[in-house]
């Protein structure tokens, strides 16, 4: 993997969390509802280059 911006191999993966709503709103659903919070979100990984900070997917 390399970062496609300035070719340097120095990378770190990082996590995003997306779906409906923030976490508060997760944990809202979760007390209300019960299981129905759960699966509605999406987990995105993304590489970040230390070189330049450049942000791309995997
Ligand atoms: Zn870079």
């Amino acid at each position: 993997m390399k970062c496609p911006k300035c070719g340097s191999e120095d990378l770190e993966i990082v996590s995003d969390v997306k779906g409906k709503g923030a976490s508060f709103w997760k944990i809202c659903m979760c007390g209300i509802c019960g299981l129905s919070g759960a699966g509605k979100t999406q987990t995105t990984h993304y590489w970040v280059c230390k070189q330049c900070g450049h942000k791309f997917k995997a």
